[in-house]
């Protein structure tokens, strides 16, 4: 007989003028590379702002192709993050997007999929880093990025391979 289980997870809901001055900061850098973006055929500029554990930090935006491929906000800020950085594992990311233009938009962007999948690869074993989704608009929903990905691949889901290629215990 299967038993019904259930997942449930909490988040924040305000206004930038809600978070503290780090996190408001970081809204204002995530906002600041939205600023950067290239998308002239979705016409939706995304932002995103990565901050270590270590104290290093990371711009990202959306930039686009005319064959309709390109990278996200959050994957090209992810590739900004320096090997000792990602060792010390993602602290909080903050994405906010809208259309171009607009900074009336009070939708707030979360980010996508894959994206959640991206960033959990530079998540520490045990953390459940802040993710700030955000409008232009200054809105702002706050989640774990484990809680967003359940039953997520983890890249502590797999056994560590030893140097000899065994997997250790
Ligand atoms: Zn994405």
């Amino acid at each position: 007989m299967l038993e019904q289980k259930t997942y449930q997870f909490g988040y924040l809901e305000g206004t930038v003028d809600d978070l503290t001055p780090e996190q408001r900061a970081d809204y204002g850098a995530a906002m600041a590379g939205r600023n950067q973006a290239y998308a002239p055929y979705s016409h939706y500029h995304v932002g995103a702002f990565l901050r270590m554990n270590d104290g290093t930090t990371a711009h990202g935006w959306n930039a686009e192709t005319i064959a309709y491929d390109g990278v996200h906000a959050e994957e090209s800020a992810r590739a900004r993050i320096t090997k000792m950085a990602r060792e010390s594992g993602l602290k909080r990311a903050v994405i906010v997007g809208a259309s171009e233009g607009d900074s009336e938009d009070c939708n707030t962007t979360a980010p996508c999929g894959g994206c959640r999948q991206k960033l959990l690869e530079y998540t520490k074993v045990g953390d459940n880093p802040e993710v700030i989704m955000a409008s232009v608009s200054g809105k702002v929903k706050i989640a774990g990025l484990r809680d967003m990905l359940s039953f997520a691949f983890f890249p502590d889901s797999i056994s560590p391979v030893t140097e000899k290629g065994k997997v250790a215990k």
